[in-house]
């Protein structure tokens, strides 16, 4: 596990900033979560992490050295299982490890490894499309786990699952990560989601992204959505959620113009 820290993050496609001024320390072995409006950067923000693309300004740093690129010591999940159709589940896990050059006997067995902590081991030897939407997401999870990177980042992975399914996920997803010891970003729409999972909840605003708050969860999980010390916590996050899809119907010059009224914190 390794601290990541975004500094100064803008991020400018054309003349179009899709974040502005992003400074977020995620601590080592932490669980950060990202919620927003749609639009707000957040997918940018998590493919800078993985050294995808490069900010326009600004850099991230991990483990205190400045990233630039891709490599093993980060992870990415999106929301769309990206498995090869045509490789069993067994070797979809291993494959990183092969361009690694391990041998196929261990290959084979650290799979059977995170495959077990899954809860996939007797499917290691079907074909992604002989699987459930949830079943999928755990592959591509582990499969991001093989490779025991610091920073494991998740983009919406669970929003395309029901939420019965979603809440059965957020079970593996708090098994692996206590196994992998990595830092994890993680973007979610799901406000319970965040709740259930995250150290630190990271309130992003819409067009341009721009941080809003940090707000900490300091509770043992696995946690109970009906937790009272939830609540008020719950409550904020909605509040804000609801204020920045109201306000996404506005341009910025209205929105200037509604808050010098004060009509804004009404809102
Ligand atoms: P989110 O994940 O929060 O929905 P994104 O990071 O995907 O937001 O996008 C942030 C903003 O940047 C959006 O306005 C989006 O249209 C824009 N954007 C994202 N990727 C590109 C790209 N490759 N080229 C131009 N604009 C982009
Ligand atoms: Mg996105």
């Amino acid at each position: 596990m390794a601290e990541l820290q975004f500094q100064d993050i803008t991020k400018l496609y054309g003349d179009r900033a899709a974040v502005t001024n992003i400074n977020l320390t995620v601590p080592a072995g932490s669980f950060t979560v990202l919620i927003g409006p749609s639009g707000c950067g957040k997918t940018t923000l998590l493919e800078i992490a993985a050294g995808l693309i490069h900010p326009t300004g600004g850099q991230v740093l991990l483990g205190g050295r400045r990233l630039t690129r891709p490599g093993p010591e980060t992870a990415i999940v999106f929301q769309h299982h990206n498995l090869f159709e045509w490789m069993t589940v067994r070797d979809n896990v291993a494959f990183g490890l092969r361009a690694q050059g391990v041998k196929r006997a261990a290959r084979r067995s650290r799979a059977n490894k995170l495959l077990a902590d899954v809860g996939l081991v007797e499917h290691a030897n079907k074909l992604p499309r002989e699987l459930s939407g949830g079943m999928r997401q755990r592959v591509a999870i582990a499969r991001a786990l093989v490779m025991n990177p610091q920073v494991l980042l998740l983009d919406e992975p669970f929003s395309s699952l029901d939420y019965q399914t979603r809440r059965v996920m957020q079970r593996y997803l708090l098994a692996m990560w206590h196994h992998a010891q990595a830092t994890i970003t993680m973007v979610t729409h799901d406000l319970d989601e965040a709740l259930m999972l995250a150290d630190q909840v990271v309130l992003i605003s819409g067009s341009p992204g721009r941080m809003i708050e940090v707000i900490p969860i300091a509770i043992d999980r696995p946690r109970s959505p009906e937790d009272p010390r939830l609540k008020d916590i719950r409550s904020h996050l909605r509040h804000h959620l609801e204020r920045e899809a109201v306000l996404d119907e506005f341009t910025a010059a209205e929105i200037a113009a509604l808050d010098r009224e004060g009509v804004t914190a009404d809102l």
